[in-house]
């Protein structure tokens, strides 16, 4: 079938989710989650930039927010929502960031959209 990698062994659903937080979702590797749904998955950032820095990913794989597409709609509208119930839960009442980088120019290292939450300081503007 054409479902076949060229090795003949069957090919993922989708060969551009195997990174480091497709490992996370499918429970591979560790991370300390802080919300989940249906849709979404929070866990904190292993290299903290703040004292909250919260990495917020659909499940449904988006490489990058210039890849999306209009049927992502919704999901990506729900990215913000867990920002927002995160952000809460973790006291950000005074407020907080959220970012999303996108390609190399955009310091994007990990090619499964997500939201960066960061809060818990007095944040700068504009960032680097
Ligand atoms: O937006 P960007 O792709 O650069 O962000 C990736 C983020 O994922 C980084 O902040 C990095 O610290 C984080 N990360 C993580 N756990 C990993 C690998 C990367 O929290 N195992």
């Amino acid at each position: 079938s054409n479902n076949m990698t060229e090795e003949g062994k069957p090919a993922p659903t989708n060969p551009n989710e195997d990174t480091i937080f497709g490992k996370i979702l499918r429970k591979e590797i560790p991370a300390t989650v802080v919300y989940e749904d249906e849709d979404a998955l929070a866990f904190r950032d292993v290299s903290p930039q703040a004292p909250t820095h919260v990495i917020i990913i659909p499940k449904v794989f988006i490489s990058q927010l210039s890849k999306a597409k209009p049927e992502h709609e919704r999901v990506l509208g729900h990215l913000l929502l867990v920002a927002q119930k995160v952000a809460y839960n973790e006291g950000l009442d005074d407020g907080f960031r959220i970012v999303i980088n996108d390609g190399p120019k955009g310091c994007q290292s990990v090619y499964h959209l997500h939201v960066h939450l960061i809060g818990g300081r007095q944040l700068k503007w504009p960032p680097g």
